[in-house]
């Protein structure tokens, strides 16, 4: 149950019903809310004469959930906003990983080119082999910090593990936390401590149970400012890198209020198929789309198979807007 307290409840009570209710505590910037397990299905008295508000939920999805809150939350990247009463999808693009700056400057120059907003690339790379190219680490952040100021690009990064995740955090517009991260408990109750925007990818092992719960890690820390990222799960198939669960996309809408962004690239991970699929995405209405691309494919160092080369990404680009306004979506 998740219970609005009165605006009167300061810090110290509600810290003390938090305690006792055996409940998680924060501040949502208007009011102290108490989280207690979805078991917990009617307030007591006491419960009931400090609370504004309150909302049972069927499971632990909970903030996330539309019992909770019927609308899509809004997230606002300061220049352009998803969910809450837009119907914007936004475009997000950028290579795998920030390999040099020449590679990042061209990228950028792509997103400028198109009026793309939110530049991507990876500097903490999480592979699979501890043998191929790991990121530039905090150099690679350094070139997309230099990208922000002197193009004014929104920049989305990812966080591999514990180690960084406090630079990732003071770098990053919006921070992404990568499929193999979603479980890390650690990553995302920092997240929930910072007010930036988090991006969750589905880690291709998971149920949308459990993709949805690491989302409540973040939200019930604090963190209101949450997008979920379906990027393919794995299944019996193997002539496509992992299989994108447009059903789960449709649930995720249907059941949560967070913004869903795609990563087209990830799930098929062949450069030949994320064109019709980003349509496809686009056509479910979704809040983002999120697509690898780079200078020259051949020669990038992470997902060489799945980036689309510019060429490739201005004419997806262009066909963008015609499938988006036919579901009533705009591009921005
Ligand atoms: C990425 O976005 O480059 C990435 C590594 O994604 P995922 O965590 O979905 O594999
Ligand atoms: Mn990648």
């Amino acid at each position: 149950m998740v219970i609005h307290l009165n605006k009167s409840v300061g810090k110290e009570q509600a810290e003390e019903l938090g305690r006792k209710y055996e409940s998680i505590c924060f501040n949502d910037g208007t009011r102290y809310v108490l989280v207690t397990t979805s078991k917990v299905k009617e307030a007591d008295a006491t419960l009931k004469a400090a609370a504004e508000a309150t909302f049972v939920t069927d499971t632990d999805i909970q903030l996330a959930g539309k019992q909770y809150m019927n609308d899509t939350r809004s997230i606002d990247f300061g220049v352009v906003s998803i969910g809450g009463a837009n119907n914007n999808t936004l475009v997000i693009t950028g290579p795998c990983s920030v390999e040099s700056e020449e590679q990042i400057e061209q990228a950028s120059a792509l997103c400028l080119e198109l009026g793309v907003k939110v530049l991507r690339a990876g500097a903490y790379k999480p592979r699979t082999s501890p043998y191929t190219f790991q990121g530039l680490g905090l150099e690679g952040l350094k070139l997309l910090d230099k990208m922000r100021t002197k193009h004014g690009l929104k920049i989305i990064t990812e966080v591999r593990d514990s180690t960084h995740v406090d630079e990732v955090i003071e770098y990053a517009d919006i921070i992404q936390v990568g499929a193999k991260a979603m479980y890390d408990q650690g990553i995302l109750r920092k997240c929930g401590k910072s007010n930036k925007p988090i991006l969750i990818k589905r880690g291709f092992g998971s149920t949308l149970q459990e993709f949805v719960q690491s989302a409540e890690f973040v939200l019930s820390s604090g963190n209101p400012n949450v997008m979920l990222c379906e990027r393919g799960i794995r299944t019996f198939e193997t002539k496509t890198r992992f299989t994108l669960d447009l059903c789960g996309v449709a649930w995720l809408k249907q059941y949560t209020n967070l913004p869903v962004i795609l990563d087209p690239s990830h799930a098929i991970g062949y450069a030949y198929g994320v064109a019709d699929l980003s349509r496809a995405c686009i056509a479910m209405g979704i809040d983002g789309l999120l697509i690898e691309t780079h200078p020259n494919p051949k020669v990038a160092k992470s997902d060489a198979e799945q980036q689309l080369n510019f060429e490739q990404f201005r004419a997806l680009y262009k066909s963008m807007g015609a499938v988006a306004s036919a579901v009533g979506r705009k591009i921005v």
